[in-house]
């Protein structure tokens, strides 16, 4: 059985809102163009489950529109036969948004009728297997969501997701009482620990900080870990990989593996699934798909330029954490430093932050596919190689897994306030300081200006990337 999930764009529920609120509390409605990405099988459950992501919102034209009152909206369908068009050439489906300003919370008999009605229109169009999307807004706080997939079936949402400067999940939760995070509840009460139990979270890159994020999230609660790595323990890691022991590095373990076993050796509640692949990996992408955020606490610029992209295509928020010493020659630092980046619909992204390097990032990816033209390449220095081994201090990469993970509670319940995540964050160890860095965006970045691949989900090839 496929399960539904769908993932707003914070904006666009804004956006929603205001179109759609009347002040005379008659019924109005609207349409949504999605992005759908397929997951054959959860990395936890092996569920099969397509996730929708908002792309666009549109407004039903006034010439539209038939009547409203407040237990009924009727307009034309010839703006949602063009949007049928649309989305058949560009692979979106189609999704109509209605409210019920006096109740009732659920979908009605006359919803059911309507887009039954809607839904073969849909079929008849653009063949069978097209889907149709409903929204209903209840209320302020209450959204519903099902997807037409056949003339007799509309799958319920199994979970919501509004993402941008926050992370809200609407998810019907089993209420787990556990006494290991009781004195976390005395803090933030006990909704927090349920989300946190429900959260599907990964982690990419298990090194140093890596390693720290994943331990630090079990002992926080989060209840589904996937942790992708492709490297192996060794003894040179031993001063600050998590779970590590000498007997794992003789053993050239899997980092994923080592971690997967402490953390499973707490006992309190996670599910961890190791991966050891690079992110980009085929084998990784539904793991990565399932994800409702995830960490970016690997040390290359192509793995990097990879969850950059993947951000803004899948909604799903990604905490890049960033460490960098720098020894000056005589006494003190160049560059003491740790670094937390949100991306996410509305964040400038690492290119534009210059975080990442293009150039470096395509030489890593040359490696990683064709190590033998690398290596020719690099004695004819048309690229530079790797450097020296980066300096690891367990206290400084920790502390910045800490600056990361607290940026989710900050994400999912505003622990410091409401105005949701700090796009980005640094603290200089050396000097007591804490800056929140800004950036000048590229005019054109297709990333981050250019909203064309904001929940776009799946579309081929994957990423819009070639090569
Ligand atoms: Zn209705
Ligand atoms: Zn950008």
């Amino acid at each position: 059985m496929t399960q539904f999930d769908l993932t707003l764009q914070e904006s666009h529920l804004a956006h929603l809102r205001e179109l759609l609120g009347r002040d005379d509390g008659t019924e109005a409605s609207a349409y949504v163009l999605c992005g759908s990405a397929r997951i054959h099988s959860d990395p936890w459950d092996r569920t099969c489950r397509q996730r929708l992501t908002t792309h666009e919102v549109l407004a039903v034209p006034p010439e539209d529109r038939v009547s409203a009152s407040g237990n009924h909206v009727t307009w034309s369908t010839k703006t949602y036969v063009k949007l049928l068009k649309r989305a058949q050439a560009e692979g979106l489906v189609v999704g109509i948004v209605h409210t019920h300003p006096r109740g009732p919370e659920q979908f009605s008999d006359q919803d059911d009728r309507n887009e039954r009605e809607l839904h073969r229109l849909a079929q008849n169009r653009n063949g069978t297997g097209t889907q149709l999307l409903s929204i209903l807004l209840a209320s302020d706080s209450s959204i519903r969501a099902r997807l037409w997939v056949d003339s007799a079936t509309a799958l319920p949402h199994h979970s919501l997701r509004v993402v941008g400067r926050h992370l809200v999940i609407h998810r019907e939760v089993t209420k787990v009482a556990s006494e290991v995070f009781s004195r976390q509840a005395l803090a933030f009460g006990d909704a927090l620990n349920h989300q946190l139990r429900h959260l599907k979270v990964g982690v990419v890159g298990c090194g140093g900080t890596g390693s720290a994020v994943a331990t630090l999230l079990a002992r926080l609660g989060v209840g589904n870990l996937v942790l992708i790595d492709d490297d192996r323990a060794e003894a040179t890691n031993l001063n600050r990989l998590h779970g590590a022991r000498r007997s794992d590095a003789d053993a050239m373990r899997p980092k994923v593996d080592v971690l997967a076993a402490e953390i499973t050796g707490w006992s309190i509640g996670t599910r961890v699934v190791p991966m050891q692949a690079w992110a980009g990996d085929l084998l990784c992408r539904d793991a990565l798909k399932s994800c409702d955020v995830l960490f970016g606490c690997t040390d290359d610029h192509d793995g990097r330029l990879f969850l950059n992209r993947f951000a803004y295509f899948y909604l799903t928020p990604v905490i890049d954490v960033g460490l960098a010493i720098d020894p000056a020659m005589e006494s003190g630092f160049r560059e003491l430093s740790g670094r937390v980046t949100v991306l996410s619909a509305g964040a400038p992204c690492l290119i534009c932050r210059g975080v990442v390097n293009p150039v470096t990032a395509r030489e890593e990816a040359l490696k990683r596919a064709q190590p033998e033209q690398y290596e020719r390449q690099k004695r004819e220095a048309y690229v530079r190689g790797s450097g020296n081994p980066a300096p690891g201090v367990v206290t400084f990469t920790t502390e910045t897994a800490c600056m990361a993970v607290n940026e989710l509670i900050q994400g999912l319940i505003g622990y410091r306030g409401t105005e949701g995540w700090l796009w980005n964050q640094t603290r200089r160890f050396d000097r007591f300081l804490d800056h929140r860095p800004g950036t000048h965006q590229s005019p054109d970045c297709p990333i981050c200006i250019d909203h064309m691949y904001w929940g776009r989900a799946d579309v081929d090839p994957f990423l819009d990337r070639v090569g």
